[in-house]
């Protein structure tokens, strides 16, 4: 190792160049690059997997979730999404495991009048960035995914938005990380302290913030899976996500015949499901997809986003503590993100140098002291691209 971390010593040869707290798809996908690239590695978590990744969507939406001032998050999530498919084959490869990768791309919807002018402010915001984003008249929209309602008014087709299925994922990193050498170890890590290796990595969700002195806080978010009828496919093969009667909602089609659909931002900390967002959720589904109505609804469910003050995520060396790196704060695009995070944080693990595209999103952009409540971006947050409006309570996820 070189750079500014500590440097191993010759009594050390036991102890792990690397502690990864948290096995998340962002702990687990840090430890396989890290041993894979010859460390020794440890992950500390009682419950793999068991975090937000267990209810994610999996949707890989950095056009769709391009939203206004956010645009050096914008920049992180396109570049994590350009490293999905060779990502994907790495993993197959190290596996054999499916994880439901999907290339299909994403229709984007409004219900009614209103949906799609709030629909189309986004887009335009989107097409002036440079993103792929194809207006589609209701006959174009409705040649591509029949099941759609004949009252969606209007929509727009992003081809490189795609999806994964992050209950797929998640066992594939493990064993990746696994037959790369990693050791799991089932236990929660209390304190820092506590961990015994030269770099430690905090990738522990919304854990991160009992662990470090970060802003991250739980965004709640309720989700329904559903199941087409007789063990068909479902009867579309794109994402579909969009605005009826004001509600954002997303539907993700998997090949066993489940369908995503979500999801509620909430700022609280419990994972409780309430009947007004399953009565929301469906409403919004079945709107733009009468079918869904006969589906079964075989599970409703709520996980906890780790959200920031930016939005963005956390990524690089706790201010005075050169040993202890944090990988968190993801909120809504920790599946997106997988890549590039585990990318950038390996290297930094080997270099000791950290990675221009890592600038806006260090530790150090928030002051001991801030607090973890939402906010919109702040001048000079890596949420920010401009003095740009936010829309904080339309957003999907
Ligand atoms: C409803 C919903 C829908 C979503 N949809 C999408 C989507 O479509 N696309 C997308 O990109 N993202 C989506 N997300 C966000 C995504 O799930 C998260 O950003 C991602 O899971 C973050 O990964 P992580 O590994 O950092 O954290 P998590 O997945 O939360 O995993 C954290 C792990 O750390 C462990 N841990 C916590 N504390 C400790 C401790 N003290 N010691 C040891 N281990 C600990 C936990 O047991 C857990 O296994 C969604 C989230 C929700 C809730």
């Amino acid at each position: 190792m070189t750079g500014r971390f500590p440097s191993p010593r010759s009594s050390d040869r036991a102890r792990p160049d690397v502690a990864v707290v948290g096995a998340g798809p962002i702990g687990l996908a840090i430890a396989w690059r890290c041993a894979a690239r010859g460390l020794r590695v440890a992950v500390h978590d009682p419950a793999p997997g068991s975090g937000a990744s267990a209810v994610a969507a999996g949707m890989l939406s950095p056009v769709a979730e391009a939203y206004f001032g956010e645009r050096q998050l914008t920049g992180l999530l396109l570049a994590s999404a350009a490293r999905w498919p060779e990502f994907a084959a790495e993993l197959a490869e190290a596996t054999g495991a499916e994880i439901g990768y999907r290339t299909e791309g994403t229709l984007m919807v409004g219900l009614t009048s209103d949906d799609l002018a709030e629909a189309r402010r986004l887009w335009a915001y989107q097409q002036g960035l440079g993103l792929p984003v194809t207006p589609l008249r209701p006959s174009e929209l409705r040649d591509r995914e029949p099941a759609l309602a004949p009252r969606v008014r209007g929509g727009a087709l992003a081809p490189t938005d795609h999806q994964v299925d992050p209950r797929l994922l998640v066992p594939a990193l493990r064993t990746a990380a696994q037959r790369a050498g990693a050791v799991l170890v089932p236990q929660a890590v209390h304190h820092l302290s506590d961990v015994d290796a030269r770099i430690t990595v905090v990738a522990a969700g919304c854990g991160a913030a009992a662990l470090t002195s970060l802003p991250v806080r739980p965004v709640k978010g309720q989700i329904l899976r559903l199941r087409a009828p007789d063990g068909g496919a479902p009867g579309f093969r794109h994402v579909i996500r969009g605005y009826a009667d004001g509600e954002p909602v997303y539907l993700v089609p998997r090949a066993d015949g489940e369908v995503v659909l979500g999801a509620t931002v909430e700022e609280r900390p419990d994972t409780t499901v309430t009947a007004g967002a399953v009565q929301r959720l469906l409403r919004a589904g079945v709107d733009l997809l009468p079918e869904l109505a006969e589906y079964d609804l075989v599970e409703a469910i709520a996980g906890l986003r780790p959200g920031t003050p930016d939005n963005a995520p956390i990524l690089g060396p706790l201010p005075g503590r050169p040993d202890v790196l944090a990988a968190t704060g993801h909120h809504r695009h920790g599946i997106v993100l997988t890549p590039i995070t585990a990318d950038l944080i390996a290297d930094l693990v080997l270099t000791g140098v950290p990675d221009p595209l890592l600038a806006p999103f260090g530790p150090e952009r928030f002051p001991a002291g801030a607090t973890a409540g939402s906010g919109a971006a702040g001048s000079g947050a890596a949420g920010s691209g401009g003095p740009e409006p936010t829309m904080e309570g339309d957003r999907w996820s």
